[in-house]
């Protein structure tokens, strides 16, 4: 790939591929790079309920295809590749792929997302999407009825838990010291919610269940008593961490490594790399505004190009 790209975006959920979706149909020919998990968070995902446009509701990696095929179809080329390093210094941006191949390009788009945390049990891993899951608005339909929990105790696992406290019965907050770190108003939501249980000094051994959690095995751990707990969901709310490490020193970024935005665009802190999706939003984090910031990204692209007489 020896000319310099016009549009290179990198990353492919939701955010990725609309860039590229607008960004191909204004003429930039963008080369999109999948990076390791093709379709993104989505992919990792059951059913899609509340995206516009599929009144009976989607598959995540169903979707993400659906988000794939369009962008081809408007001349996308779709690269199964991880970009592993940048360099922003110069007017031309410079990346390199895994196999360090070397690609220019006079924009970037970076809608590398984020990654939720996971607490690293064998439990948690072989029952998710089979009642264990890290998005309650996602995936809390699913549990209306029945009993649920989330564990952590920051902003998150506040807001997941009086969601669900409207759609469960009864919502277990297990949160491993004997203090939340969710602001002050998230607290006094939690506990102004009848039907929150908050544990407190309290994790998880493990999650019951063989098809599908049945319940959660958890373990005081300041008296070190063990008990179970019948639940059908269980919520992991323990933070997420943005997929921005290839970025630092470049773009700015919050100290949790969010990049930052120019407040109403895509822009980051420098000319003709914009950024968009959970790469640079810890609030809202869904695939519609996902979407929309990566439509944000292409159309700043395009002015850009158009300002610097490149199109
Ligand atoms: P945080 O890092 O703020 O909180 C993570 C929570 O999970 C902490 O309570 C932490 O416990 C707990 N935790 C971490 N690891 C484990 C573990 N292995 N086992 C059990 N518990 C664990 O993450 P959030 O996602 O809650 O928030 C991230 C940022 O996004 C914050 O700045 C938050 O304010 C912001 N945010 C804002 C929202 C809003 O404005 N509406 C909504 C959601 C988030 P401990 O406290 O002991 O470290």
């Amino acid at each position: 790939m020896a000319d310099t790209l016009k549009c290179l975006i990198i990353g492919s959920g939701p955010a990725g591929y609309t860039a590229a979706i607008y960004a191909s149909r204004a003429g930039l020919t963008p080369v999109l790079f999948t990076g390791k998990e093709p379709g993104g968070q989505l992919t990792i995902t059951t059913d899609v309920e509340n995206y516009p446009g599929y009144p009976d509701g989607i598959t995540g990696p169903e979707m993400m295809e659906d988000f794939r095929k369009q962008a081809e179809r408007f001349g996308t080329e779709v690269r199964y590749e991880l970009i592993s390093k940048v360099d922003f210094s110069g007017d031309i941006h410079t990346v390199w792929t895994e196999s360090g191949e070397e690609i220019k390009a006079n924009t970037v788009i970076i809608s590398t997302g984020a990654s939720a945390k996971w607490l690293g049990l064998e439990s948690e891993q072989r029952l998710n999407n089979k009642g264990v899951s890290a998005c309650a608005v996602c995936d809390g339909f699913f549990f209306r009825g029945k009993e649920v929990a989330v564990v952590g105790g920051g902003d998150t696992a506040a807001e997941e838990a009086t969601y669900l406290a409207k759609l469960c019965p009864k919502v277990h907050l297990l949160v491993r010291r004997d203090e939340l770190r969710a602001s002050k108003i998230m607290q006094d939501r939690v506990f102004n919610t009848a039907n929150i249980e908050v544990h407190w000094n309290t994790e998880t051994v493990e999650v019951l269940g063989t098809e599908e959690v049945e319940g959660m095995k958890v373990i005081n751990n300041q008296t070190q008593e063990i008990s179970t707990i019948p639940i059908k969901g269980f919520f992991v709310a323990i933070g997420h961490k943005p997929n921005t490490e290839i970025f630092k020193g470049w773009i700015d970024m919050d100290k949790t490594g969010y990049l930052k935005t120019v407040p109403g665009t895509s822009r980051t802190n420098v000319a003709g790399v914009f950024a968009s999706g959970d790469a640079q939003d810890n609030v809202y984090r869904q695939a519609v505004t996902a979407a929309g910031t990566g439509c944000m990204a292409a159309l700043d692209a395009e002015r850009y190009l158009v300002e610097h007489g490149i199109i």
